[in-house]
C-alpha cells in the first residue's frame, strides 16, 4: 500500500487532499472522489485514516445469528429470504425454540445474539418482549443486538405504537443495542427500485435516532452494487455521519455489497452479475474517507464480499470483520458461504500482518491472539 507521501507525489483530486488533511469532505467531494478518483490513491488514503483512529489493530465478535421468522409483509425485490407464509419452508421460531438456539450460541463462542427477521404481519409486541425476556433469564451473560431500525417501524406501525414506545418496552425487556440493516440506500431514487413495503430512509434514519437517545447503539448499513448511482452512496453515508454527529450512538458502519441469486432483481433480468470488486473496494475507501474523524469504524462484512475480498477491504479503509455470523441465513439464502469460526477469523487477520481481536458489541477488546 501506498504512503500517503507517495499518494501526494502521484497527485490526487483536490478532495483526496482535503481529507489527507483531514477536513471534512462535502457532497461534491464524495462524488468527485467516487467517480474520479484513482482507485489505489483512494486506498492509500483510506488506509492511512484507518491506521490513524484505529492503528493496526482489526476486531470481530463472536456473533450468532438469529433469524426469528422468513415470514414477511413486505416484498423487496433485493432479498432472496423472504416467505409470505404459506410455502413450506416458511417459519416462526417460538421462543423455547429461540432460547435453546441461545444456548447454542454460547457454547459456540459468541457473546452476542444478532437477531433479525421479516417483518412477520401477525407477531404482537409480545412476542419480542416474551423473547427478550425468556433470553436475558436464560443467559443473562450474552448481548442481544436486535431488531434494524426498520423492522422497529414496521412493529411500532402494526401494534399501533409510537417507536419510542416500541423501543422503549423492548429496551426494558432486555434489549441491548439494534444491528443496522434495512438502511439499504437512502436516496428514494434508488431505493423505490429495491425495496416494496419497508420504511424510507428518512423514517430509518429518525428511527435510530430515537433508539440512540434512549441509550441503545446500533450499527448502520448500506447495501451497494445494485442499481444504485454512485451519488446515492454519498448521500448516504453523509446522512449517516451527519446523525452521528448528533447523537454518537452508531458503532460501526458497515457497507454491505448485494448478494444477487434468488433474488427478484435476478430473477427479472435488472441486474445480471454482482458488482466487481474494484467497485466494492471504491466504495468502502470513499465511506471510510466520508466517514472522516467522525465515526471510527468501518466494518468489511466477509460474508458479502468473500474472505479474499474482505482481506483486502481491510487495506481501502476497513478495521473490523463484523463477526463470527454463526447460523447466518439472510446472505445464505441469496448464494454466499456463511459462518466461520474464531481462530480462522483472527487467520485471516493475521494472514495480512494486522492484530487479530476479539471485541464485544459496543468494540471494547476482549481477547487478543498471539
Ligand atoms: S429485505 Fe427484509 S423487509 Fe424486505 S422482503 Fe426481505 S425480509 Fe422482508
Amino acid at each position: 500500500m501506498q504512503s500517503i507521501d507517495a499518494v501526494s507525489k502521484v497527485g490526487g483530486t483536490a478532495a483526496l487532499e482535503k481529507a489527507l488533511a483531514g477536513e471534512e469532505l462535502t457532497y461534491d467531494d464524495g462524488v468527485q472522489l467516487i467517480n474520479e478518483e484513482n482507485l489505489f490513491l483512494l486506498g492509500a488514503a483510506a488506509d492511512q485514516i484507518r491506521k490513524k483512529l484505529a492503528g493496526n489493530v482489526v476486531t470481530f465478535v463472536g456473533s450468532y445469528y438469529l433469524n426469528y421468522t422468513n415470514v414477511c409483509a413486505a416484498s423487496c425485490p433485493l432479498c432472496a429470504f423472504y416467505r409470505k407464509g404459506d410455502e413450506q419452508d416458511a417459519y416462526t421460531l417460538s421462543t423455547d425454540q429461540i432460547v435453546s438456539r441461545s444456548k447454542m450460541a454460547i457454547d459456540m463462542g459468541a457473546t452476542e445474539l444478532h437477531i433479525v427477521g421479516g417483518f412477520h404481519p401477525k407477531l404482537g409486541l409480545d412476542y419480542y418482549e416474551n423473547m427478550m425476556r425468556a433470553i436475558k433469564s436464560a443467559h443473562p451473560q450474552i448481548t442481544i443486538k436486535a431488531f434494524t431500525p426498520a423492522e422497529i417501524f414496521f412493529i411500532a406501525r402494526l401494534t399501533r405504537n409510537s417507536v419510542k414506545e416500541v423501543l422503549s418496552r423492548l429496551k426494558e425487556s432486555g434489549l441491548d443495542a439494534l444491528p443496522g440493516g434495512g438502511a439499504e440506500i437512502f436516496h428514494p431514487e434508488t431505493r423505490k427500485k429495491i425495496v416494496i413495503g419497508k420504511c424510507s430512509g428518512d423514517e430509518w434514519l429518525d428511527t435510530a435516532r430515537q433508539a440512540h437517545e434512549l441509550g441503545l447503539k446500533s450499527n448502520c448499513t448500506m447495501l451497494f452494487g445494485h442499481v444504485e448511482k454512485p451519488e446515492h452512496i454519498v448521500d448516504h453515508v453523509i446522512k449517516i455521519r451527519e446523525l452521528h454527529k448528533k447523537t454518537n450512538g452508531f458503532t460501526t458502519f458497515i457497507p454491505l455489497k448485494f448478494s444477487l441469486e434468488n433474488t427478484e432483481l435476478e430473477q427479472k433480468g435488472l441486474i445480471t452479475a454482482e458488482s466487481p470488486s474494484t467497485y466494492d473496494l471504491r466504495v468502502i475507501a470513499v465511506s471510510r474517507l466520508l466517514l472522516g474523524n467522525v465515526l471510527r469504524n468501518v466494518s468489511v462484512y466477509w460474508v458479502a464480499l468473500g474472505k479474499k475480498i474482505a482481506q483486502v477491504a481491510l487495506s481501502y479503509g476497513g478495521n473490523d470483520m463484523v463477526g463470527t455470523a454463526f447460523s447466518e441465513e439472510i446472505f445464505k439464502a441469496a448464494g454466499k458461504a456463511t459462518g466461520t469460526s474464531i481462530q480462522e477469523l483472527a487467520g485471516m487477520i493475521k494472514e495480512i500482518k494486522r492484530e487479530p481481536a476479539q471485541r464485544d458489541t459496543f468494540f471494547n477488546i476482549i481477547k487478543r491472539f498471539d
